[in-house]
């Protein structure tokens, strides 16, 4: 099978071609996207054989085809490179495994074009779930969710389609300020925020764990990916990370699936589905491992995941809203422009000078996306 990856250099891109590495004589990669490290990509490149490869700057492009000069490899960049990554002709399945809303576009060209999802990208779905779901049931292609939670949550509705859903229990670990008041929040550090206790992510997604924005994004990804009202979904504090997420049914049976945290598990759940494959690695000791926790969200002082639920139920462009503005607020946190808590304040402030659009088509989504920055940028400076 020949797949496409968007973002091949980054935590989840490594992690797929690690997977391909060990199925080589079942995956091919045809085409690879990065942002701009083009010493990995070069690699990639040399090892994978992909017929195009993409750099988002113009300039690092032409670094990379001059390097590749020896090699039959198309190099492009911008949004062009990444819409033709996306569509390569004889990719089955494109990969997302980019951050952020840049996704968007290539996301749809790629169901445009027939081709399978298997989704990292949660923000495309956070903010244009109501384009993509319907788009990609007209066009028969399936969205294979890669995030661990919605791939456990898949996992548990196997078999089980046909059956009524009461709720979906999604798991979070609480991240690594679990625990802490909003006053131990004020002066907490990005060296802080950047360590995860179970998973090893990119700075994005990490920094997203630490507000629970992340698992508010994941909420709002759970109702798209699974069609379920807010109501139904929970999220549960699991700090073990052990429970990847549990579906409960009208009979009151709660199916879940464990194992021990290693995201190659979904990505090649996707990749092979309905299969399961080998996975080296460690596996779950229940001799060892003594005791599974629980706790209740904390959303009074992790205010990004009651916010998810708020924009989730009010929908239109708020959710777009929302995401924009976080990786805005993500980015100047780690750059050291904002404290840890102006992460919620400037996300809040957003929301409050927005005005809502109903449907936001993909154009309003981005331009949406556009006024967000220039208020940022306007108050921020
Ligand atoms: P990362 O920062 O490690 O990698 C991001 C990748 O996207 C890199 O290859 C980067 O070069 C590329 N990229 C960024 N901007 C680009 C641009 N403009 N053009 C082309 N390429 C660009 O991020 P990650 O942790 O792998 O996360 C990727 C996505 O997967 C995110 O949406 C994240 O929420 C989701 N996700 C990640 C994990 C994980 O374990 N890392 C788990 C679940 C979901
Ligand atoms: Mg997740």
């Amino acid at each position: 099978m020949k797949i496409a990856i968007l973002g091949s250099t980054g935590s989840i891109g490594t992690q797929t071609l690690e997977v391909v590495r060990a199925y080589s004589d079942e995956l091919e990669v045809t085409a690879l996207a990065a942002g701009s490290n083009v010493d990995l990509l070069e690699k990639q490149v040399r090892e994978f054989h992909p017929k195009i490869a993409a750099l988002w700057s113009k300039e690092k492009a032409d670094e990379l085809r001059t390097r590749l000069r020896d090699m039959d490899v198309r190099v492009v960049s911008g949004m062009e490179g990444l819409l033709e990554v996306a569509t390569v002709s004889d990719s089955k399945v494109l990969v997302t495994a980019i951050v952020g809303m840049i996704g968007i576009r290539p996301t749809l060209a790629a169901i445009e074009a027939g081709k399978d999802i298997a989704l990292a990208n949660k923000e495309t779905l956070v903010c244009a779930g109501h384009i993509i779901i319907p788009i990609a049931k007209e066009k028969g292609v399936s969205i294979l969710p890669v995030d661990s939670e919605h791939s456990a949550i898949f996992q548990s509705l196997n078999g089980e389609r046909h059956n009524k859903i009461s709720r979906i229990l999604l798991t979070a670990s609480g991240g690594p300020f679990r625990g802490k008041t909003r006053k131990e929040l004020e002066n907490v550090t990005v060296e802080d925020a950047l360590k995860h206790p179970n998973w090893s992510m990119g700075q994005k997604i990490t920094i997203d764990s630490a507000t629970l924005v992340n698992k508010g994004l994941e909420v709002m990804e759970a109702k798209w990916l699974f069609g379920v009202e807010y109501d139904d979904v929970e999220v549960v504090v699991q700090p073990q990370s052990i429970i990847h997420s549990m579906v409960e049914y009208e009979d009151g049976a709660v199916i879940a699936q464990l194992g021990t945290p290693d995201m190659k598990l979904p990505i090649q759940y996707a990749l092979f589905y309905p299969n399961r494959r080998y996975l080296s690695g460690d596996r779950l000791d229940f001799s060892i491992l003594n005791q599974i926790t629980f706790e209740k969200p904390d959303m009074d002082t992790f205010e990004g995941l009651k916010l998810a639920y708020e924009v989730g139920r009010e929908g239109g462009s708020l959710p777009t809203v929302f995401n924009a503005a976080n990786e805005y607020a993500v980015d100047y946190f780690l750059k050291g422009r904002i404290a840890f808590l102006e992460i919620y304040e400037m996300i809040k402030s957003c929301l409050s000078a927005h005005t809502k659009i109903e449907k936001p088509s993909v154009e309003d989504i981005l331009n949406t996306q556009s006024w967000v920055e220039d208020y940022i940028k306007s108050r921020y400076k």
